[in-house]
Parts: structure tokens; C-alpha cells; sequence
């Protein structure tokens, strides 16, 4: 095969959010053609008329926006595509592939029920195959499924997968409301669009060989198949809301880059060697289908927080910042650079010291606060532990002597702190943990040299007044 033919596509269901198994297939999807050098279609299966809606189509869009999963042809969308199946469904009827059943739903039922009673699969049992005169009334068409012993879907990821022939009883092409099944516009799709590799979710096997059975009807060769291992949470069950999160965009919303969701569900399933770390570029170089595998991937929160700090740590200060810039909360008394009341502060400063004490942009957003707002709030340990009668003196001093310094740099400053540690016996974890709640608010921070030298000595002051008040009257 050339590789320049090889094309393949994404097809949600637009019935909910996009979801990590859904943006994982996907990523597989795109980075499987962008390989190749093929060609990634889009393509919304839209046509369950109840369960679908617009805003799934937008999320499902915005999700692979957000991942920046770029597609090169579509979207398409079934719904606007009946003419197609109509005609194909139309041929299947004329050359005796398909029927019209008008079996009615509560006979189907019964049947169903009866067939159950007596231990045998609820198959439909093919009253309308032959019968000698159309019916009149609703209707669906039902595809007359070829007699065979056996159905052999040759997996590119599971090898060869068997199924009794027998299982398959004339599945419904077309419902009564004119609408395609989901197998049959898919297989009309897959042929239309030309698609040479269907890699999908392995939820989907069941409908491979009716699928198969369909192509081989239509006269078309088939594309290759490939199905991926669901994603299992860590009790080894499929991942669903219960494992937390599972909306792409919450992960957004909590504070990831879409870089390192990227490369962290790259991973759930697909392996290059022991790296964890793949740029965009060596994602596309590496992937095939050979390292995916054959067993479900779990879901590690943790390791995706990791990840999402590798990301952040390795992130342009700039670009960080400008990230960050919309999750800080509202700045009400915002801080002034040091010598320069109009300029204000310096986020990307800022981020780049705080970047590695972070694992999401929430968190650094977080930390930053106090260093482009004056007026940050203590956290109550914070106030607790150490904005407290015992530290009163010592807060005190370091006005005193932070007042009293010659020039603010590093060397005057550790001078300072070395000094009252002498004069009172103090470690420097003493000493830098009041200072630190008292100037941040927060119990971590970078080092407590560069809060200072960050904050300059007027606002120091200031802030060490601001604590000294806060700290309670004695009782
Ligand atoms: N629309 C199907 C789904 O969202 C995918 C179908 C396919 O890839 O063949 O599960």
C-alpha cells in the first residue's frame, strides 16, 4: 500500500463530552496517519437523533481544539449524509441484500422473550425474509446476512479474532424513522471516505464482523482493523466518573497543559522503549500499532500530575505566565516593582520562580497570588502556627533590622537572618518559616532569599507590619 493512500478517521458519538478514551482513540488516530503521512478525517455520528446534540458537538470540537488534534478533512456529520445511505440501502434491496421487515416491535419482543425462555439467543428469526408480499406500514430494512460458518477479524493489535457465523442473525440497516444504524453508516462511511485503517475502541469488536459482513456484500475490500484496550481505573474496572474526572476539558479546567494530557494518554497503552516524555514531533515519529497493547491501560492521576509538572518545570517563562494570567484570582491591591510604580509586577518573573514547586497551573496560580497581590489572605495554619505571640519578637526584629540594611541583595540579607539566628539560637527553618508565612501567607514558597529579593525591602516592610497586626492581642 502506498503510504500516501492511508487515511484514517475519528468518529464520536456526539452524546456527552469528549472523554479520555474517546480523545485517546483520537490521538491514536492522528498520530497513526501524521505517521503515515495519511490524511485524519473527522466524522460526527449523529445520527441516534435522541441522545445526540449540539453541545456535544461543540464540547467534542473544543476538546480536540484544546489537544490541538487537527484534522484534515470534515467535520462531517451523518445527519446530513441520509441521501448516501438511502441509496446504498436501496441497492442492498434491489439486489436482494437487504429487506423490509414489518415485524412490530412487540411481536419482536415476545419473540425475543420466548427464544430466551427456552435457553436459545434472542435472534430475530427472519419472518420477513421471505415473505411473498410487501407489507404496508412502518417498516425497517433489515440486511439479509450471509450464511456463513465463520467471521475472521484480522486485528492489527489482536491478531486474528474468531466468530461463529452462526451468532449473527439480519441486523437493522435502516430504523423505521429512515435513520442508518450505527454499523451500517459506518461501513457506507468508511467506503465513501476511502478509509484504509478503522482504529477504534475495542468496545466495538462485537460490531466488526457484521461490519465485515457488509463490506464483503458491497463488493469492497476491507480496510485493516485495529482495536485498542479500554482505559481501566485502578481497581481494574473500565474508567468511568467514578475514578474522578474524565471530561477532557475538566482537565483544562484543573490546571493541566493539553501538552502533557497529550503525552500522558499517548501513553495509556502505547509504549517507545522506558521514555515518558515525547515531544509532539516524536510522538508522530514513533508511534505504530506495534507497542500498543493488547491489555487494558490503567489510569494513574499521579503519574499524570508528574507529568503535568515535567511540562510546566521544561515550560518558556513567558508562555507560562500568559497561561496562568487568566487563573489568578482578582487582584485587588496589586504590588508595585520596586522602584517602578507604574510598570507592576512581573509575571513571568514570578511563574519562572515558582514553576517547579507546582504541579498545576491552579496550584501556581495559587502561589503566585501573594506576589502580585497585597491583599493575599494568610491560610488559617498559617495563622496558627506561626502568626503568633511566640514569633511577635522576632517578626519585629526583622522589621527593625530589614529596615536598617545597606543595600537589598542577597548577601546583606542572609547577614540578617544569620545574625538573629545566632543571637537567638535559631535554625534556618526557624528563622525562614514565620518570615515566609508573614510575607506569603503560605507555608511553601521558593527560597526565602529569592521571596524577598522578588518582593523588594519596601513592601517586606510593609507586609511584616501587616502580620505584625494581624497576629492577635495577647489573652
Ligand atoms: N461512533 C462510535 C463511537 O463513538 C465510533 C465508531 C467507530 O469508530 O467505528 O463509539
Amino acid at each position: 500500500m502506498k503510504e500516501s493512500k492511508i487515511r484514517l478517521r475519528f468518529a464520536p458519538s456526539p452524546t456527552g463530552y469528549l472523554h479520555l478514551g474517546g480523545a485517546r482513540t483520537a490521538l491514536f488516530n492522528y498520530l497513526f496517519a501524521r505517521h503515515h503521512g495519511g490524511l485524519f478525517i473527522l466524522r460526527v455520528e449523529d445520527t441516534d437523533r435522541e441522545r445526540s446534540t449540539k453541545e456535544s458537538i461543540d464540547a467534542i470540537f473544543e476538546g480536540l481544539k484544546w489537544l490541538d488534534l487537527d484534522w484534515d478533512e470534515g467535520p462531517f456529520f451523518q445527519s446530513e449524509r441520509l441521501d448516501l445511505y438511502r441509496s446504498v440501502s436501496d441497492r442492498l434491496l434491489s439486489a436482494g441484500h437487504a429487506y423490509r421487515c414489518y415485524c412490530t416491535p412487540d411481536e419482536l419482543e415476545e419473540r425475543r422473550k420466548a427464544a430466551l425462555e427456552k435457553g436459545l439467543p434472542p435472534k430475530y428469526n427472519g419472518r420477513c425474509r421471505s415473505r411473498s408480499t410487501e407489507g404496508s406500514g412502518p417498516h425497517v430494512i433489515r440486511f439479509r446476512h450471509p450464511e456463513t460458518s465463520e467471521i475472521v477479524v484480522r486485528d492489527l493489535i489482536r491478531g486474528d479474532l474468531r466468530f461463529d457465523g452462526s451468532l449473527f442473525d439480519d441486523w437493522i440497516l435502516v430504523r423505521s424513522d429512515g435513520y442508518p444504524t450505527y454499523n451500517f453508516a459506518v461501513v457506507v462511511d468508511d467506503i465513501d471516505m476511502r478509509i484504509t485503517h478503522v482504529l477504534r475502541g475495542d468496545d466495538h469488536i462485537n460490531n466488526t464482523p457484521r461490519q465485515i459482513a457488509l463490506f464483503e456484500t458491497l463488493g469492497e475490500s476491507l480496510p485493516f482493523f485495529a482495536h485498542i484496550p479500554m482505559i481501566h481505573g485502578a481497581d481494574r474496572t473500565k474508567l468511568s466518573k467514578r475514578h474522578g474526572a474524565t471530561s477532557v476539558m475538566s482537565y483544562r479546567d484543573m490546571g493541566f497543559l493539553p501538552q502533557a494530557l497529550v503525552n500522558y494518554i499517548a501513553r495509556l497503552g502505547w509504549s517507545h522503549k522506558d521514555q515518558e516524555i515525547f515531544t509532539r514531533r516524536e510522538l508522530v515519529d514513533y508511534f505504530d500499532l506495534d507497542h500498543v497493547g493488547s491489555s487494558p491501560a490503567v489510569f494513574n492521576p499521579e503519574k499524570l500530575l508528574w507529568l503535568n509538572a515535567q511540562y510546566m518545570k521544561n515550560a518558556d517563562p513567558n508562555e507560562l505566565a500568559e497561561w496562568v494570567r487568566p487563573l489568578l484570582h482578582p487582584v485587588m491591591n496589586p504590588v508595585r516593582s520596586e522602584g517602578n510604580e507604574t510598570q507592576g509586577f512581573d509575571l513571568t518573573k514570578i511563574v519562572d520562580e515558582w514553576k517547579t514547586r507546582s504541579r498545576t497551573l491552579l496550584e501556581l496560580a495559587d502561589s503566585v497570588h501573594p506576589f502580585i497581590d497585597r491583599d493575599f489572605s494568610y491560610a488559617q495554619d498559617v495563622l496558627e502556627k506561626h502568626l503568633n505571640q511566640a514569633n511577635r519578637p522576632l517578626l519585629s526584629l526583622y522589621r527593625e533590622r530589614f529596615a536598617a540594611i545597606r543595600t537589598w541583595d542577597r548577601d546583606h540579607l542572609t547577614d540578617v537572618l544569620k545574625t538573629i539566628g545566632t543571637e537567638r539560637n535559631l535554625k534556618l527553618g526557624q528563622l525562614a518559616q514565620p518570615l515566609r508565612a508573614a510575607l506569603t501567607g503560605q507555608n511553601v514558597s521558593p527560597g526565602i532569599y529569592e521571596v524577598l529579593i522578588l518582593l523588594g525591602r519596601q513592601e517586606v516592610i510593609d507586609r511584616l507590619d501587616r502580620a505584625l497586626r494581624t497576629i492577635p492581642p495577647e489573652t
